[in-house]
C-alpha cells in the first residue's frame, strides 16, 4: 500500500492523506454530534446520579484484543456514550464532595479541544503556545505577588510540583554537583520538615529524590491542625546538634484532611533565620488568594521560595494542570538545565526562543495545559473564580453549623477553608454511611482517618455545589446513619 492510502476507515471512507479523512464532510458531521453530546452531558449533569458503578458487561467490553482493522468512528463514539460517559468518577457533578477534586467547566472542555487541534509540544522551541504558558506564569506571579524574575511551569499536579521543589531545594543545599555526584555522603544528612498533616506526596517526594522519606520530620500539629512552631524549632535545633543538615521547610496552605493553613508568615521568618528553603504545598488552598475574603488567611504565602498548587482543583481547570512557582529562577534552572546536541538552541528559526520549559523540569514533551488555564482565567476572570472559592467556604461553614446543630452528628475538626470532617454518633458507622451515600448517588462525601478514627469528609471544591446539596448531605447522613445504627452490617 502506498503511504497516504490506508484504505477504508469506516464512516470516514477512504483516507485522503495519512490518517486524515478523504471525506472531511463526514468527519465534520460526526464531530458536531460528538460536541453536542459532550455539551449535553455537562448541561444535564445534575439530572443523573453523582456516580454509578460500571456494569460487568461494560467492563468486559474493555478487555478486547488489540484492534488490527479500522472501526467506524461513530461506533467508537457510541461505545463511549454507552460505556464510559455514564460511569465517570463523578467529580463534575454538583453533589460531589469527595476527596479534593475540581469540576471542570464547558470553557475548559472547549479549550482542550482547541489545544488538541494544535497538538503543541511545550518542551521548548519558538512558538506561540510557549508565550501562552509565559502569560499564565506572569498571572501566577501577580496572584502571589512574586517578582517578575520568578520562574515557574505547569506540571501534572501538585505531587509532581512538590517533588520538583524538593529537587531544587536539594540542589540549592548541595550545589549543582549533586546532579553528577549524587547524594553520596553529604546528602545523607539533609533533613526536611513538614507537619504530620502534610500530604503523602511530600514524604514521597523525599523518597523519589533519593533522600528517603525518613529525611522528612513529621512535626506535631496544634488544635487547629497547623504545624506546631515550637516543636518545629526544637526539632531543627536538635537535628543541628546531632550533625544533621536541615535544608527545607514545607508549609501547608490547606491540609488535605481538614483544609488547615499553617502560619505561613512565621514559617517564612523561621526559614529565613535558619537559612532553609521554604516551600508551600498549596495544592488545594493557594488559589484562595483570588478571593479578598480568603486571601488574609493565606498571609505569608507571598514570601515562600517555591509554591506548588493545582489549577485543576479550586481553579476548575480540566485535568491535569498543576503548577510550580519558584522565586529564584537561577536555582530552578540549575536543577534541570542540560546540554544536548539535539536540543541545541539557535538565534533564528524554530530552535530559537528564550524559554525552553524542559530546562525547568523533568519533562521534555509537554502538553498545552496553559491554554485551558488561559481560557478559564480570561473567560471567567480571576474575581469570579475567587468568588466560587469563597462560596465553597460559605457552604462548608453552613455545613459545619448544621452538623453542630444536629445532636446525632459531631464535628471532628475546625473548618478553616472548604473541608468539613464529621461523624455520625461515635463514628463506628461512618464508613458504611459514606459508602451508602456514594451508591445512592445524590451527594458523595469521602472518608478519611483523623487520629486513626474514621471521619466523614466533605470537601466543597465544585462551583456547581449549592445549599440544597448541603441539605441533602445532612439528610442523607442522618437517614443512612439511623438505618445503620438499627440494622446489621451489609
Ligand atoms: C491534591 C493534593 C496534593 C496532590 O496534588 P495532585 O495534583 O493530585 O498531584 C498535594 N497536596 C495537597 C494538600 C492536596 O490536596
Amino acid at each position: 500500500m502506498i503511504k497516504g492510502q490506508l484504505g477504508d476507515i469506516g464512516v470516514l471512507g477512504p483516507t485522503g492523506n495519512g490518517l486524515d479523512p478523504a471525506d472531511w464532510r463526514g468527519l465534520r458531521d460526526q464531530a458536531y454530534r460528538m460536541l453536542e453530546d459532550a455539551l449535553d452531558h455537562i448541561q444535564g449533569l445534575s439530572e443523573g446520579p453523582v456516580w454509578r458503578p460500571a456494569s460487568p458487561e461494560a467492563r468486559s467490553r474493555f478487555q478486547e484484543p488489540l484492534p488490527r482493522a479500522p472501526t467506524d468512528l461513530a461506533d467508537s463514539h457510541a461505545r463511549f456514550k454507552q460505556d464510559i460517559l455514564p460511569h465517570g468518577g463523578g467529580n463534575a457533578h454538583p453533589g460531589f464532595m469527595a476527596w479534593v477534586q475540581g469540576a471542570g467547566t464547558p470553557v475548559g472542555m472547549l479549550a482542550e479541544m482547541l489545544a488538541g487541534a494544535l497538538n503543541a509540544n511545550l518542551g521548548g522551541r519558538d512558538h506561540m503556545p510557549i508565550a501562552v504558558e509565559q502569560q499564565v506564569l506572569g498571572w501566577v506571579r501577580e496572584m502571589f505577588r512574586f517578582p517578575s524574575t520568578a520562574s515557574g511551569l505547569f506540571l501534572t499536579g501538585a505531587s509532581q510540583a512538590n517533588f520538583v521543589a524538593v529537587l531544587i531545594a536539594r540542589t540549592r543545599a548541595l550545589g549543582a554537583r549533586v546532579r553528577s555526584d549524587g547524594l553520596a555522603f553529604e546528602g545523607r544528612a539533609l533533613t526536611a520538615y513538614a507537619s504530620r498533616a502534610a500530604h503523602g506526596c511530600v514524604p514521597r517526594a523525599l523518597d523519589m529524590a533519593g533522600l528517603g522519606a525518613d529525611a522528612l520530620r513529621r512535626i506535631d500539629i496544634d488544635d487547629q491542625h497547623r504545624i506546631d512552631l515550637r516543636a518545629l524549632r526544637k526539632t531543627i535545633a536538635q537535628d543541628r546538634a546531632e550533625g544533621r543538615r536541615p535544608f527545607l521547610i514545607v508549609g501547608s496552605a490547606g491540609t488535605v484532611d481538614v483544609g488547615a493553613i499553617d502560619d505561613l508568615a512565621t514559617l517564612a521568618d523561621l526559614a529565613r533565620d535558619e537559612g532553609l528553603w521554604f516551600h508551600i504545598d498549596g495544592a488545594l488552598g493557594a488559589l484562595g488568594v483570588l478571593s479578598p475574603v480568603l486571601a488574609p488567611r493565606l498571609a505569608g504565602i507571598e514570601r515562600c521560595d517555591s509554591l506548588a498548587f493545582d489549577f485543576h482543583k479550586w481553579g476548575q481547570v480540566p485535568y491535569d494542570a498543576g503548577f510550580l512557582l519558584v522565586r529564584d529562577a537561577a536555582a530552578h534552572r540549575a536543577t534541570f538545565a542540560a546540554e544536548a546536541g539535539y536540543l541545541s538552541r539557535s538565534e533564528r528559526g524554530m530552535a530559537a526562543g528564550d524559554w525552553w520549559p524542559c530546562d525547568d523540569g523533568p519533562d521534555l514533551s509537554r502538553g498545552f495545559r496553559a491554554l485551558k488555564t488561559w481560557f478559564t482565567l480570561r473567560t471567567y476572570g480571576a474575581d469570579a473564580l475567587g468568588e466560587v472559592m469563597a462560596g465553597c467556604c460559605d457552604l462548608a461553614g453552613e455545613l459545619a453549623l448544621r452538623v453542630a446543630a444536629e445532636p446525632e452528628l459531631n464535628l471532628l475538626a475546625p473548618v478553616a477553608l472548604n473541608i468539613v470532617c464529621f461523624s455520625y454518633g461515635d463514628g463506628g458507622q461512618n464508613r458504611r454511611i459514606v459508602e451508602d451515600l456514594q451508591i445512592a448517588g445524590v451527594v458523595a462525601p469521602s472518608m478519611t482517618l483523623l487520629d486513626g478514627r474514621p471521619a466523614i469528609r466533605a470537601a466543597i471544591v465544585n462551583h456547581r455545589t449549592r445549599l440544597s446539596d448541603i441539605d441533602a448531605l445532612i439528610q442523607g447522613v442522618l437517614r443512612f446513619g439511623r438505618a445503620a445504627a438499627k440494622g446489621p452490617n451489609p
